[in-house]
């Protein structure tokens, strides 16, 4: 039986990587911080899970991630902790670059140091290509990173490309463009929207804000993405990859599908811009060229845009009816006691 370790394991992307792990047979271990406000959204269905584990570790402590190194003695080590939110990485530039970015060479050290075998994947993000030098990017494509997040993830790019090099690691670096579900953070614009869209139709809310409606992503379907990780560790040989669908839509384009789903026409009426949401240095555009995965892995994205809003929008309604629910139940005594 296989092992894994997964950081960042209550996140969209860890926890995505501990089902299909534990689809494949692994036994799976997640890394998670021990913090007042443990959230286990994501991951409560692993809880009874008799091949997974819970372990506690961090990427700003060094003994704690060999710690982890120690008790789930992995084959395979998935790294997807990090600050993950490029907003946030302005007002906390420092913690930022030491978790994104130190935090990955701690856990490369951590391995060298267990001196075991072990295949390595660093979540790198399109982040790095920031304002973009070649679109669609691709591997060769330069980088230009526009915030402390972008530089962060550089960091722990190169360091993972130049431990490959230096020691001989079976290291690889996934650059995924972005991508969405059920299970994103509700910061991130698509999932703030789609919960939004949700409350709306049911007369929950009646507007909401955003920044900037302009800037252009390149979004995909996170189940879909995480199968190009795991293929990038069965490969003979370590390389980097793009992972991207190679289609750019823009917010507007996003508010129309989400609104779209709930037979909303008109989300204008419904929509504010306030200055607290647009960033320093804004990226403009992302889009990925994933050619070398299409060739090596055999990987492509398979959930077409339409379908994954429509999951996310219908996942956000099931929880907003039960919101509407909760206040609309009479509080008894005994729910109080
Ligand atoms: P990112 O690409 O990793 O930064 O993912 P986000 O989902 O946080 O942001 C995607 C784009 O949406 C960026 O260009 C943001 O400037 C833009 N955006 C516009 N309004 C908002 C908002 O209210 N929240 C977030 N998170 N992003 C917004």
């Amino acid at each position: 039986m296989k092992s894994a370790l997964v950081t960042g394991i209550n996140g969209q992307d860890g926890s995505y990587m501990a089902d299909l792990l534990l689809d494949k047979g692994y036994k799976v271990f997640g890394m998670e911080r021990r913090s007042s406000s443990l959230n286990r959204d994501n991951t409560g269905h692993l809880e009874d899970n008799e091949n997974f584990q819970f372990l506690n570790g961090d990427l700003v402590d060094q003994n704690s991630l060999l710690r982890c190194l120690k008790i789930s003695e992995p084959d395979e080590v998935y790294n997807f902790a990090s600050q993950s939110f490029v907003y946030e990485s302005w007002n906390t530039p420092e913690y930022t670059g030491d978790a994104t970015g130190l935090g990955v060479l701690r856990m490369l050290e951590a391995i060298r140091e267990y001196g075991k075998e072990v295949r390595f994947y660093q979540a790198s993000s399109s982040e790095m290509f920031g304002r973009l030098v070649e679109n669609p990017a691709r591997e060769s494509t330069p980088f230009y990173p526009r915030s402390p997040y972008g530089v962060a993830k550089l960091y722990g790019h190169w360091i993972t490309v130049n431990y490959r090099e230096s020691y001989d690691m079976y290291n690889v670096s996934g650059i995924l463009f972005n991508h969405e579900s059920e299970r994103r953070g509700y910061e991130f614009v698509t999932r703030k929207i789609t919960m939004n869209v949700a409350k709306i139709s049911l007369g929950l809310s009646d507007s909401f804000a955003l920044g900037n409606l302009d800037s252009m992503r390149d979004w995909g379907y996170a189940p879909d993405f995480i199968e190009a990780a795991w293929l990038m560790l069965q490969q003979d040989e370590p390389d980097d990859y793009v992972i991207a669908t190679g289609e750019a839509k823009s917010i507007r384009d996003f508010l129309d599908a989400a609104f779209g789903c709930v037979n909303i026409s008109g989300w204008e009426r419904f929509v504010t811009q306030d200055p607290r949401f647009f960033r320093p240095a804004e990226v403009d555009v992302l889009c990925g060229d994933c050619s070398l995965a299409k060739e090596k892995l055999g990987w492509e994205p398979r959930t077409p845009f339409n379908d994954w809003v429509k999951s996310m929008v219908d996942n956000d309604l099931r929880l907003a009816k039960r919101e509407l629910i909760l206040r609309e139940q009479p509080i008894t005594f005994r729910d109080m006691s």
